[in-house]
Parts: structure tokens; sequence; C-alpha cells
């Protein structure tokens, strides 16, 4: 089994400011080998922190569909792997809103960054409308199923190249986490789909790491439950102190 995977998600905060906090992250990390933990800044700290960094992996939080052309403002694949990136974080529901993101596009988005040799974190999550409605666990399966390229187009390595982050939109910036409940349930409607999707082995090797206003103080419970192999995590990434005790709770 891998070692819980830890990600901090920086969403659009950092400058050059930020790099002492992630040199900091980098040195505890050093300190805590049991757990991999990784970064995902804005693109225009990428290179920097994957620079100073010995420890954690650094990624992105996107990346477009297409190899390079006319697309003013937009970074591919290749582009990020040769800042440093090794991972890219695909179909945040920030991205799918923001930017009007579909299943269809987010899959191109996959392909591409693997294509690129990056890992992916691909994310899914419903909206608290679609939770109320009773309809989580059934939204949640047909977006990730329709968000990953098929099982004949992924790398045999796919429990290396391929995490499943699970993010209740509800859940996100909120100070509400999931209940354990609802995590240990849809982790392990994701686990019977990967498996259905990619077979007992490789289906079983992914891991599904769950995000939504995880802090240090909910951590321990969370990571507790089974199928949750780490976090995805915003807010409390932003400083070594309570990115490390999240990964401490691992
Ligand atoms: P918060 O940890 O701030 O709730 O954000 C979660 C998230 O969206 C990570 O991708």
């Amino acid at each position: 089994t891998r070692r819980p995977y830890i990600v901090g998600n920086w969403k659009m905060h950092g400058t050059r400011a930020m790099l002492s906090e992630a040199r900091a992250i980098d040195r505890a990390a050093q300190r805590h080998m049991k757990v991999e933990v990784a970064l995902a800044p804005p693109y225009t700290l990428i290179h920097p922190i994957h620079r100073e960094a010995e420890q954690i992996g650094v990624g992105a939080q996107d990346c477009h569909h297409m190899d390079g052309g006319a697309h003013t403002g937009d970074i591919s694949a290749a582009m990020i792997a040769d800042a440093g990136a090794k991972f890219v974080i695909l179909g945040h529901s920030e991205r799918r809103t923001e930017h009007s993101e579909g299943d269809a596009r987010v899959r191109a988005k996959a392909e591409a960054a693997l294509a690129a040799g990056l890992r992916i974190i691909m994310c899914c999550g419903e909206s608290a409308e679609t939770r109320e409605s009773g309809k989580a666990v059934a939204f949640v399966k047909r977006q990730l199923k329709a968000s990953l390229p098929p099982a004949d187009q992924l790398p045999a390595d796919i429990g290396d190249k391929l995490t499943v982050a699970y993010e209740p939109i509800w859940a996100i910036g909120t100070g509400n986490a999931a209940t354990t409940d609802d995590i240990a349930e849809m982790h392990g409607a994701i686990r019977a789909l990967l498996v259905e999707l990619f077979g007992e082995e490789h289906g079983r090797d992914v891991r599904i790491i769950y995000g939504g206003s995880v802090k240090p103080e909910n951590a321990a419970a969370i990571f507790a439950v089974p199928d949750v192999g780490g976090a995805l995590v915003g807010g409390a990434s932003l400083t070594a102190d309570s990115f490390m005790g999240i990964a401490l709770a691992a």
C-alpha cells in the first residue's frame, strides 16, 4: 500500500514571499518520510519551489488540454513539467464552475497531462443541492467516470500516475468538513468504481484522498476512515504549521 498523500493546493495565493513557507514544509517533510507531501502553488511559483525542494513534490493546479498554439494566457502540460511540476490537479470544482470545464474537457486535460509524463490528481465532488437530493454517490460516480481517461489509455503504473480527490463542494472553504460516515460511503463507492473500471489490482492501488476543510484538528479522524489515502488541503496548506500538523496526523 502507498504512503498517505498530503497535497497542498495554494489556489490563487502566493508570491515569492511564500517561498519561506514552502521551504519550511520541505524541511518538515524530510523528517516525516512516512508521508508523501506535495504542494501545488500558483504557476508562477512552480519553478522557484522546485529548484529548492529536496523532499516535496511540486505540481500545478490545472493545465491546458492541447500541446501548444494560439491560446493566450494558457499553459500546457509540457510547460508545467518543464518548470518542474511532477503532477497536476485536474477537474477542481473551482475550475469546473469558474471556467465552465465539463467532464469531456477535464478528460482531455488528463490525457494531455499523462502524455507529458505528469501524475494526475482527479477531483470530483457534489454540490450541496445534489447531496440534499440524495443523489451524491450517483453524481460523483458519473462525474468521475466521465472525467477519467478509459483504462486502455492509462499507463500500467496507474496506482502511481492517478490519485482521485473527493471534494464535496459544500465542504470547501466552509470550515465544515464532510462527516466521517459520508466520507466512508463516498470513498467506498469510488473504490468500487475504480475496481470496475481498472480491475481489482489497479483499482485498489489508486489512492483516494479527501478534500474540504481538512485541518489539524479533524485530520486524524478523517485519515482513520477506510479508503482515505490522504488529503487535498486548501486554506490549511498556506502555513507550514497547519499543513504539517495535518501531515503528522496521517
Ligand atoms: P479547503 O481546505 O480550504 O476547504 O479547500 C479544499 C480544496 O478545495 C483543496 O483543493
